[in-house]
């Protein structure tokens, strides 16, 4: 047994972390009135999600910034996606280039909740998933859980809006990966196109409790829709520089927040986005690859 807890402990100290799940002590609301909410799809490409009937989606994409070729960095795998887009530098400085956590530079690097908490310790942060590694990307979370499927992991979201007082809410969905690798990453595929409207009618429910919230409480909330990677056939790993993989899409749409279309952009641009809807500043020391995308 003893030798188990040693092995556990040397996993620990490679990987850096070893999150299974958070429930913190959640507390009364914060008083900040700016949101942020982030919905990310795992493994969409851009032509399906385009392809994909996402009513939701697009009346978001219509009254927001919308940019469909956006560089998701190499290492074209979760891990490294989801760290350059919470974390807002490429694999470079973050360190992780498959999907591990070992040799992580997420204390230099640190994630949003990190750098909120620093400024804002009475924030709640919540991240919900349907893929245990997703957790482990953050820090400081004020609640994280793991679901076995997409429609558990919404079905939280909107219990957390109507119940609690997130203040940044992070939401992964995995089915849209799932059916890639099961069927194909493709727009002409029935199965992974579903995936995505399924996603979109979540987020009807998901809209529709936080459209509440702002009229009660005057909350005023930032929505991103993003993902870590494309595919091509079934597989998207070490396909750093094929368009349809390495190249993705946003979404992001606020009060305040122009409506256009970008021509190009970066995942490590949306970390600086939400920093400075909630009002917080980094200086240039933090390394940060991204620049806000208004
Ligand atoms: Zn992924």
């Amino acid at each position: 047994m003893k030798k188990f807890i040693f092995i556990l402990t040397i996993i620990y100290i490679l990987t850096g972390c070893n999150k299974k799940a958070c429930k913190n002590v959640i507390g009364p609301p914060s008083g900040n009135s700016l949101k942020v909410l982030l919905i990310g799809i795992d493994g969409c490409r851009t032509d399906a999600f385009r392809a994909a009937n996402t009513p939701h989606f697009d009346s978001l994409a219509a009254s927001g910034i919308r940019c469909w070729y956006v560089d998701r960095g190499p290492y074209t795998v979760s891990v490294p996606g989801w760290s350059t887009i919470l974390h807002g530098v490429f694999p470079a400085k973050h360190g992780l280039i498959k999907n591990s956590f070992e040799g992580n530079h997420y204390a230099q690097y640190p994630d949003v909740f990190t750098i909120a908490k620093k400024v804002h310790p009475d924030w709640q942060l919540f991240s919900l998933t349907n893929w245990d590694g997703f957790m482990k990307v953050t820090s400081n979370d004020t609640y994280c859980e793991s679901f076995s499927n997409d429609a558990a992991v919404a079905a939280k979201a909107v219990e957390v809006l109507n119940k609690d007082n997130p203040d940044i809410l992070l939401l992964h969905f995995d089915e849209t990966d799932a059916a890639g690798h099961s069927s194909g990453f493709s727009p002409t595929n029935r199965e992974y196109i579903k995936t995505i409207e399924n996603i979109d009618e979540y987020a009807g429910s998901i809209f529709t409790a936080i459209q509440h919230r702002e009229q009660v409480a005057a909350e005023k909330w930032l929505i991103i829709v993003c993902t870590d990677h494309g595919g091509e056939g079934t597989s998207h790993g070490d396909q750093d520089d094929i368009p349809q993989t390495r190249f993705v899409f946003f979404i992001v749409n606020g009060p305040g927040i122009p409506a256009f279309d970008k021509t190009s952009a970066a995942n490590t641009d949306l970390l600086p986005t939400m920093l400075k809807y909630l009002n917080i500043s980094v200086d240039s020391s933090a390394g940060l690859d991204g620049v806000a995308l208004y």
